[in-house]
């Protein structure tokens, strides 16, 4: 019998007639001979609502309360999952993140894994039950609750699989795999058949939210077989996989967005050694973490120095700027909050030249200005004006002909 984990996102569990399809999938699974251990995460708009009521009654939640309410919403859907599979004829029992024991550091809010405890769950499974897990979740050394940022439910997914050693790590969500950009945005974007984990990575830290970053380094460090599947239909989903295993290298796989950023400008601060320094240690010290980075050549010794941050870090940055402008002698400090950020990905980059002139000559095409650049090795990233990110997205996306197939660098 091999073994599988199946993760079921919050859309696929979002409703008792959800659930119950899940159950069905998950007994149907069962039926063939598989063993799995399912990981599931609150139902849809849960998280947001819970979120929302800790708002309601303080400014500034402490991380450490926020993360036992957060953690709720997956222990309803771990109890509501078993009993419904229990309905099936199946044996199954839920495990919050501290039954199984996923310890982690004590970074509420973003807790990284440190460990996963296995007896629990392969005596569950020799017992015959579906171990049905919270996503999300940990627990310290010490016993308190952590979760793992938003979207973290695929982390604890991918870690469990890692763990255990499995066949392959199903993400079930409500897309049926990885498309070209959002679905959302783009109509005619393309399911893709494979993507590589470097692709994969890129694209979900630049803000593809159908697989949380996290999850696909996990899955690349530790060699799990990742697919991305719909559990609303049936198919062959998205494979994430190792460069070597795919023949043809598309230039561009994929486009990703992101809206939660700002853009911080000091303008007129001397151009002289240790600027950036006295402008980003500060920001830095706070545990803000900067994004992109420009400084612009000087004239007359003063110079523009810009950076990005993420935007629920803008105020406290901004805030923090003043005495910074005020020590440095700096004019002025300007911001804006109304940007976004759009990036193509593909490891074709890597051989082919071009590619940002081809995104660029897109972008002017619909008269978008481009604010920013940051490029790498396999992407090229720009920030706009929020109001153009769809735009921006669509134009690129059919620049380079994504829903048309790859375009190949062998080709
Ligand atoms: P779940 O609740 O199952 O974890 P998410 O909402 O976190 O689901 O992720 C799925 C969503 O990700 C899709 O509905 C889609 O809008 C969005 N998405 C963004 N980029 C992509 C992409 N490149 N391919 C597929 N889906 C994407
Ligand atoms: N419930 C959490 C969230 O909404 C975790 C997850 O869904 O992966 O972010
Ligand atoms: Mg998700």
């Amino acid at each position: 019998m091999a073994l599988y984990v199946h993760k079921y996102g919050g859309t696929s569990v979002g409703s008792a007639e959800r659930i119950k399809a899940v159950a069905e999938r998950v007994a149907r699974f069962r039926r063939e001979g598989h063993e799995v251990v399912v990981v599931v995460s609150a139902m849809s708009g849960e998280t947001n609502r819970l979120t929302s009521l800790a708002q309601e009654l303080a400014d500034k939640p402490r991380p450490k309360e926020l993360d036992v309410l957060l953690a709720s919403g997956e222990q309803v859907t771990i109890a509501l999952l078993s009993m419904a599979i229990h309905e099936l004829g199946l044996d199954a029992r839920s495990f919050l993140g501290s039954q199984v024991r996923i310890v982690t550091d004590s970074q509420h809010s973003k807790a990284r894994i440190e460990h996963i405890e296995e007896s629990a769950l392969r005596s569950a499974l020799a017992a015959g039950q579906v171990p049905v897990v919270a996503g999300f979740q940990g627990v310290t050394e010490d016993g308190e609750v952590t979760t793992f940022g938003r979207g973290g439910s695929d982390t604890t997914a991918v870690a469990l699989a890692a763990t255990l050693g499995v066949e392959e790590c199903q993400i079930y969500t409500d897309v049926d795999g990885v498309y070209t950009t959002d679905p959302r945005i783009v109509q005619d974007a393309r399911r893709l058949e494979t993507v590589t984990f470097e692709e994969m990575l890129e694209l979900a830290s630049l803000g593809s939210k159908v697989l949380h970053p996290r999850s696909v380094e996990f899955a690349g460090k530790y060699n799990v077989a990742l697919r991305v599947l719909s559990s609303f239909e049936d198919g062959p989903g998205t494979l994430i996989t190792t460069e070597e295993t795919v023949m043809e290298q598309p230039i561009v796989s994929g486009i990703a967005h992101t809206r939660d950023e700002a853009k911080l400008t000091v303008q007129g601060v001397p151009d002289i050694p240790g600027i950036a320094s006295k402008i980003l240690g500060p920001i830095g010290r706070a545990n803000i973490e900067v994004d992109m980075i420009v400084q612009n050549i000087g004239a007359d010794g003063l110079t523009d120095f810009t950076f990005t941050v993420s935007r629920s870090d803008f105020a406290q940055a901004l805030a923090l700027l003043e005495p910074i402008r005020e020590a440095t002698g700096a004019r002025e400090v300007v911001s804006d909050d109304a940007i976004a950020k759009v990036s193509v990905v593909g490891v074709g980059m890597r051989s082919h030249a071009g590619v940002a002139t081809q995104m660029f000559d897109a972008l002017a095409a619909e008269n978008i200005n481009i604010q920013i650049i940051s490029t790498s090795e396999i992407k090229i990233s720009v920030v706009v004006a929020e109001r153009y990110l769809e735009l921006a997205v669509r134009a690129i996306h059919s620049a380079f002909g994504l829903e048309n197939g790859p375009a190949s660098s062998l080709s």
